[in-house]
């Protein structure tokens, strides 16, 4: 274990909108900040297309693109940006203590914390021991290799459709089934994909079982309203049935709801310890947008400038009155 104590003024712990657009503005508030990426520099946009509704792009733009210009932005502002994960954190000092990859302990005066949120599974065990055989949370990242074939795909929100449109560009059928008798999807995917003639849709329909013994050959869904089960020959499974927090670290410090979204005082992102900031998806259930994150990432920046000013303030006064006495 590294025991040199690094300290840093601001850490910043996460690399996609939330903890890019952080680091801009803590940045130029001169808190000389250090990111860490984490296992996914770029957190979730890197997994995505086309992003249309980040305004500033009017003819749209990669996901993965539009995070390289948010690193470069951030780098250019003079962030410390690192390769790195942040594996534990210690709350119950000043300055706070954070341990990088198992290794490596640094101090840091504020932390903003912007990890965001990763893909849910339905949990199947089919799921686990095919992973990377055919099962596969991003349809971007894996479609590739299903060129031609038969696909499906779990889930009716933006993300299901935005995936399933994806794959019907490469794939020669994409199953899609979606659990309850609408989708989730906002009207403009929706249309999209009743729009397309090569997704078939499967309405009250979960999937049972993943089938095939070292990659996958079929999937066993079942009609929750008539328990009717069907084997669909399909190459690959994706599932896009939304996120969780990545909160785990923060467990036993950060004040968390039931699902492990962070709490924050209202209309801030201050936690219930003083001098942890979050940002970006993190805390936040409801929007969950590109935008909204960068937007807490700001807030979160100069709540933190506020709080590391009057920090060195009180340090201030108090080595005057030391002085004095
Ligand atoms: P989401 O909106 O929460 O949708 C999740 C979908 O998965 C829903 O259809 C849900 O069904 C289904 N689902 C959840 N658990 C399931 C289970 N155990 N079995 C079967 N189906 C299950 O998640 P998302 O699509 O990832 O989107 C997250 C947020 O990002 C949303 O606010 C979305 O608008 C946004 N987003 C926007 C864009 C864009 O604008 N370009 C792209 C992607 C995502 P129910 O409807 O029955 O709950």
């Amino acid at each position: 274990m590294d025991t040199s104590n690094e300290h840093v003024h601001c850490l910043i712990i996460g690399s996609g909108p939330a903890g890019y657009t952080a680091a801009i503005y803590a940045a130029r508030a001169n808190l000389k900040p250090v990111l860490y990426q984490g296992i996914q520099p770029g957190g979730q946009l890197t997994i995505t297309t086309e992003v249309e509704n980040y305004p500033g792009y009017p003819d749209g733009v990669q996901g993965p693109e539009m995070m390289v210009e948010f690193e470069k932005q951030a780098k250019r502002m003079g962030t410390d940006i690192r390769y790195g994960l942040v594996t534990e954190v210690d709350f119950s000092v000043r300055p706070f203590r954070v341990l990088v990859d198992e290794e490596k302990w640094i101090t840091a005066d504020a932390v903003i914390v912007a990890t965001g949120a990763s893909a849910q599974w339905l949990g199947l065990e089919s799921e686990q021991r095919l992973n990377g055989y055919g099962v596969s949370a991003c349809a971007v990242c894996d479609g590739f290799f299903f060129k031609g074939k038969e696909v499906c795909i779990v889930g009716g929100g933006d993300t299901a459709a935005e995936e399933a449109l994806y794959l019907s560009k490469l794939c020669s059928v994409v199953h899609m089934f979606v659990r309850r008798d609408e989708l989730r999807a906002s009207k403009i995917m929706q249309q999209r994909v009743l729009n397309t003639s090569n997704i078939k849709l499967y309405w009250n329909t979960e999937v049972d079982e993943i089938l095939g013994d070292d990659k996958v050959e079929a999937v066993r869904i079942k009609n929750n309203k008539t328990g009717e089960k069907q084997v669909i020959p399909v190459s690959a499974y994706f599932v896009a049935i939304g996120h969780k927090p990545n909160s785990d670290i923060l467990k036993g410090w950060i004040d968390m709801d039931e699902s492990g979204y962070v709490i924050t005082v209202p209309g801030t992102t201050k936690t219930n310890i003083e001098g942890v900031f979050v940002a970006g998806d993190l805390q936040d259930r409801i929007y969950r947008q590109a935008v909204t994150a960068a937007g807490s990432g700001c807030m979160a920046a100069l709540d933190a400038e506020r709080y590391l000013s009057l920090l060195e303030h009180l340090a201030h006064s108090e080595s005057i009155t030391h002085e004095n006495s």
